[in-house]
C-alpha cells in the first residue's frame, strides 16, 4: 500500500560523497540503508569540472563521472537510492521519522544526514529577476550558453577561481570582482587566474546592480577604495561566493552553529538526537572537500552501525 509507514534501520539524506560513501558502508553492514537524492542528486560535485585532488585519480575525473561512480558503487552492495527528497522530520521520539516531499511517512532507527550545502546570492533584486536569463551560480552548467560573451564571475575563493578559468576557456573577456584586495583562494587557483589573459581581476568591487530588463546586459560595480561607479558590459553574470549548510529542515532537532552547520561530538558523527549522525559539508565548515566528505560518510555509517549493534537492531 503507497501510504503504508516503512521502516527501515538506515536512512541516508543527502547523495555526495557523504551520503553514498555512508551508503557503501551501511549496505556492506547489512543495515539496508534507503538514501534519499534529495533535490541534486550526486550533490554539489555534479557543477564541478575536473576533480583533481580526490585521491586513486591521478588524472583527474570529471564530477558528475566521478558521482556515478559512488552511486554505482553504492547499489552495487544493496543500497536503495531514492530520486526523492525529504522535506521533513521528527526526531522526538526513539524511532526517528522522515516525510518524503510527496507526504510519504517512512520510519528509521537510524538516520545519516549528508544533506551538503548549496550555493549563496548576494541578495539583489536584479539577481533574482535574471536568474536563468544570465544570472547563474553553475560556470559549467550554464557556461556554454556564454560562448563568444563577455561574461563575469564575483567572488575571491577557489570556486570562483574555478569558475573563472572554466569561463575563460568559453568566453573572450572573463571580470572578476573581487571585494577585498586578495583573493581567498588557494595559491594554485589564484596563479591560474593571474596568469590567464582573458581574465580581469578588479580588486576592492562590489557589484551595485545586474542590469538588463529581459537578460543581461551589463553589471554596474563600485570601486570600494575610490568610490568609482562603473557599468561593464556582460551577457552572464555567475555568482561565486560560498555556500551554507542545508539543515533547514533539522533546526527544531538538531543542533546547529550559528551559520547553521550540525555540530557533531568532536571525533565523531554524533549528533545531540540518539540515532542521528551528521556527515559531509552539512556539518564542515572548514575542509569542505570531496575527500573529507567521503570519510565523514564512513564514520557516519561506522557510529550508526556501532548503534545499531548496541540496540541489538543488527
Ligand atoms: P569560500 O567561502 O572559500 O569563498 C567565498 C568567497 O566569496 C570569498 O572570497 C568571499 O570574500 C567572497 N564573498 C562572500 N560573500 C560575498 C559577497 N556578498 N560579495 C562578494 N564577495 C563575497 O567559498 P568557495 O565556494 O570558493 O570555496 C568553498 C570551499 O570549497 C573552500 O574550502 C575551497 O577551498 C573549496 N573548493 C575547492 C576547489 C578545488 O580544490 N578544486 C574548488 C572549489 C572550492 P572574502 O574573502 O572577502 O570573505
Amino acid at each position: 500500500m503507497e501510504n503504508e509507514i516503512q521502516h527501515h534501520k538506515c536512512i541516508i539524506i543527502g547523495s555526495g560523497p557523504a551520503g553514498y560513501t555512508a551508503a557503501v558502508y551501511a549496505a556492506r553492514a547489512n543495515m539496508h540503508p534507503i538514501l534519499f537524492t534529495g533535490p541534486e542528486p550526486g550533490g554539489q560535485l555534479m557543477i564541478t569540472t575536473d576533480v583533481e585532488n580526490y585521491p586513486g585519480y591521478p588524472d583527474g575525473i570529471m564530477g558528475p563521472a566521478m558521482m556515478d561512480e559512488f552511486r554505482k558503487q553504492a547499489e552495487r552492495f544493496g543500497t536503495d537510492v531514492r530520486y526523492e527528497m525529504i522535506s521533513k522530520v521528527d526526531f522526538s521520539g526513539p524511532v526517528h521519522k522522515v516525510w518524503t516531499e510527496a507526504g510519504q511517512e517512512i520510519h528509521a532507527d537510524s538516520v545519516v544526514i549528508s544533506t551538503g550545502a548549496s550555493a549563496k546570492w548576494l541578495g539583489l533584486d536584479s539577481e533574482k529577476r535574471l536568474t536563468n536569463k544570465g544570472v547563474s551560480a553553475c560556470a559549467v552548467c550554464d557556461g556554454f550558453f556564454f560562448k563568444d560573451m563577455d561574461v563575469a564571475v564575483v567572488g575571491g575563493g577557489d570556486t570562483a577561481a574555478e569558475e573563472a578559468s572554466y569561463l575563460a576557456k568559453l568566453c573572450p573577456q572573463v571580470h572578476l570582482f573581487v571585494r577585498r584586495d586578495e583573493m581567498r583562494a588557494s595559491k594554485v587557483m589564484q596563479d591560474r587566474v593571474l596568469n590567464t589573459e582573458n581574465i580581469t581581476v578588479h580588486w576592492n568591487t562590489v557589484t551595485e546592480e545586474i542590469l538588463g530588463e529581459e537578460e543581461v546586459e551589463a553589471v554596474r560595480v563600485k570601486n570600494t577604495i575610490t568610490g568609482d561607479v562603473s557599468e561593464i558590459p556582460i551577457k552572464g553574470f555567475f555568482v561565486a561566493i560560498g555556500h551554507k549548510p542545508n539543515t533547514g529542515i533539522f533546526k527544531d532537532w538538531i543542533t546547529l552553529d550559528d551559520v547553521g552547520y550540525i555540530k557533531t561530538v568532536p571525533g565523531t558523527s554524533r549528533t545531540n538526537i540518539e540515532g542521528v549522525f551528521a556527515s559531509g559539508d552539512a556539518q564542515d565548515r572548514i575542509y569542505r572537500q570531496a575527500v573529507t566528505a567521503a570519510g565523514t560518510g564512513c564514520m557516519a555509517a561506522l557510529d550508526a552501525e556501532r548503534y545499531l549493534v548496541e540496540k541489538g537492531v543488527v
